[in-house]
């Protein structure tokens, strides 16, 4: 065993549930490093993956290591991206249902760069008939597409995939650095980004590591194979285009202290590519509808509710837009044979955060981040549960923070945080952020997960913009301060904006904003609702289902290869819940495997089953576990197919040189 000592302590071990020291931070931590030093990025808690970003190309992605994988049992070979995929698809054929993998980790960790290579390996390993063979160049093609309009230029990630945060739309289109001559003039656009307040206002624009040329090629290629017609670019290449110009549009005051838009170029170019009336544009830029019992009057808007109007028309329209165009790459996928058969969906989902500050944004993702907890916990537990029972082996309850009262905290109908703001946004008189926060006060103040802070500001007075109250969430405690809580929820348009783009010409548009919508007299559901309902519909799929999942750790924040910063992966090592998860792996036996697997692996052990073992496949385990002197309380034999050991030290295959 001095071997696999040795490289044990070099390596460390495969699966985090090998650990002996389970419990300790620390260890954990250790385990990680020394494979991160030895560009081992993956290791296992179970079937849970937990990959570091190494920042650097490593020639693990090959042909070769994803025809490794391929049918091979998952523990069999060193942990690895393709193991997880080859294992859904495995899971998905012999369910015959949809299979799906959670990925999650914060910005610049790697989701996408995972969700990429696990479409890959689908896509070379997948036997399959032709029809379905180009439904996946379209998925695979889709994603170039998505990324184009999706993505924006972070500090943190050169390629952040912000629309997976349902909110807090930036905007930064590629397409305009690698466009085509003709169409940058067709739009009425200079090639400069610099030129667009919209894509200036993030940052880094110019710090880039993309390749925006052959990015550009890629995305119009992609276009043309998914059934985008000449019609359908030319609106949707107008819409990002208004986009722009509205960024650029400029506002002044009157008099009386009301917006006014003087008839620039933009607003020409805005009302041609959407095809809507100048003069009917700025009116609704400047001017809000409100509707009383017997008439409607208009009323002129502040500059700077005129300036939250045409962001609020800008999020809108990019964000209606991009539900249009996955819904319509996803009907490009619809051939018969595909929907027929089960399909494995990729959920690259932002993890927890934790800021200096922490605003709405952060409170609408801890929230998801808790749901997604709770669930994957629930799960294990089950699926656990139901393994030992299958195998009547006793099963002991385990103790484990259910944090279903946070999630009931922020979620509750009439008592949660959502419906105390949202009860705040609708009713009439002076809501503010901090009559929001009294009202938190009043309603959920004593909860054990809840409190408020208000800092004093000069001479004890209560001072707005300082309002906070802080959750303490499953992965600790964060502070959030409610300043803009109230606009942020209810980011509602303007009827009267929505009536200009219901009245578009730009067919896109159109399908974007129903005529229906503007008869509907109620409101729609804020933000925060929004939100709300749309992860309960995501926990309603993956509750049925057994979803694997991919936890993706940035290593540092200089975007380094093989720089692990302690302190960074320390605080994601928590928020990810990788502590709690391995904690309730570990109630159970470490290490099990089929008796023939089992055999199979470990036959040469012992000179009864090697080099053949010729008996039933659970003697032949038993035979072996009793030779290599484990004690009765450290294995347990199940009634059919499986052996479990707590105790992994001479069978651990925690050797990666062994393969
Ligand atoms: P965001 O939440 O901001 O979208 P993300 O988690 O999707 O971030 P990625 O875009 O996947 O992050 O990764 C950021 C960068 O890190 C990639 O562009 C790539 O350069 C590098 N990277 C990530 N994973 C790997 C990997 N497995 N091998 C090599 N480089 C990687
Ligand atoms: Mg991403």
């Amino acid at each position: 065993m001095e071997g696999t000592l040795t490289a044990r302590d070099k390596v460390g071990v495969q699966d985090f549930v090998l650990l002996d020291a389970y419990t300790s931070e620390s260890a954990f931590l250790d385990n990680l490093r020394k494979r991160f030093s030895e560009n081992l990025i993956y290791t296992y808690i179970g079937t849970l993956l937990v990959s570091v970003n190494p920042y650097q190309e490593l020639g693990i992605y090959t042909m070769s290591q994803m025809e490794l994988y391929q049918g091979v049992n998952f523990f069999e070979l060193p942990p690895h991206v393709y193991a997880i995929a080859d294992n859904a698809y495995r899971m998905m054929c012999s369910e015959l249902s949809n299979h799906f993998i959670l990925i999650s980790g914060e910005s610049g960790a790697g989701k996408t760069e995972a969700s990429k290579k696990i479409l890959q390996y689908f896509a070379m390993t997948c036997p399959m008939t032709e029809s379905l063979q180009i439904a996946r160049d379209r998925l695979l093609l889709s994603n170039p597409v998505l990324e184009a309009f999706g993505n924006a230029r972070t500090l943190r990630n050169d390629n952040s995939s912000r629309f997976g945060k349902y909110m807090d739309v930036q905007f930064d289109f590629k397409l305009l650095e690698g466009g085509e001559e003709e169409l940058l003039a067709y739009l009425g656009l200079e090639r400069d980004p610099k030129l667009y307040k919209y894509l200036s206002q993030g940052h880094g624009a110019n710090e880039s590591s993309i390749n925006d040329k052959n990015d550009w090629k890629t995305v119009s290629n992609a276009f043309s194979v998914i059934d985008f017609t000449e019609d359908d670019l030319e609106n949707l290449f107008g819409i990002i285009a208004s986009i722009l110009h509205l960024g650029n549009v400029c506002f002044g005051e009157n008099h009386q202290g009301c917006a006014i838009i003087p008839v620039t170029h933009e607003i020409k170019w805005i009302a041609k590519l959407l095809g809507v009336q100048p003069s009917v544009l700025l009116e609704a830029l400047t001017h809000r509808k409100i509707e009383t019992k017997t008439e409607e009057v208009i009323c002129p808007l502040t500059l700077e509710l005129s300036l939250y109007a045409r962001d609020a028309m800008a999020k809108a329209v990019y964000g209606r837009m991009f539900t249009w165009l996955v819904n319509k790459i996803n009907s490009s996928l619809v051939n018969k044979e595909f929907t027929k058969k089960t399909v494995i969906g990729l959920l690259d989902i932002y993890g927890f955060e934790v800021f200096d500050k922490n605003g709405f944004e952060q409170f609408c993702i801890n929230y998801c981040n808790e749901k997604l907890q709770q669930l994957l916990i629930e799960r294990t537990l089950k699926a656990e549960q139901a393994e030992y029972e299958m195998e009547g082996i006793e099963w002991e309850p385990i103790q484990y923070f259910n944090n279903k009262i946070i999630c009931d905290l922020v979620e509750e109908r009439h008592k949660g945080i959502i419906s105390i703001l949202d009860e705040e946004c609708i009713r009439p008189g002076p809501a503010t952020d901090l009559s929001f926060l009294e009202k938190l006060e009043e309603k959920v103040g004593k909860h054990a997960h809840f409190q408020t802070r208000k800092l004093a500001g000069p001479k004890g007075r209560k001072r707005i913009g300082w309002m906070e109250f802080r959750l303490f969430h499953y992965a600790g405690e964060v502070t959030y301060c409610t300043k803009g809580f109230l606009e942020k929820n209810s980011d509602l348009l303007y009827r009267h904006l929505k009536e200009v783009l219901c009245r578009s010409k730009n067919s896109i548009l159109k399908e974007c904003f129903l005529v229906a919508e503007l008869e509907n007299r109620r409101r729609s559901p804020t933000v925060g609702t929004q939100f709300k309902n749309s992860l309960s519909s995501l926990l309603e799929i993956l509750i049925s289902k057994e979803p694997s999942y991919i936890r993706c750790i940035k290593p540092n924040e200089r975007k380094e290869p093989s720089k692990f910063d302690d302190f960074l992966i320390r605080h994601q090592v928590k928020y990810l819940g990788l502590m709690e998860h391995l904690r309730v792996r570990r109630a159970g036996f470490a290490y099990r495997r089929k008796y023939e697997h089992f055999l199979q692996r470990y036959k040469s052990l012992c000179p009864d089953t090697w080099p053949h073992w010729q008996g039933p496949p659970a003697e032949g385990v038993e035979r072996l576990i009793k030779y290599i002197g484990y004690k009765p309380e450290e294995y347990k034999l199940g009634r059919f197919i499986k052996g479990f050991i707590n105790r992994d030290k001479p069978l651990c295959p925690d050797n990666e040189e062994f393969i």
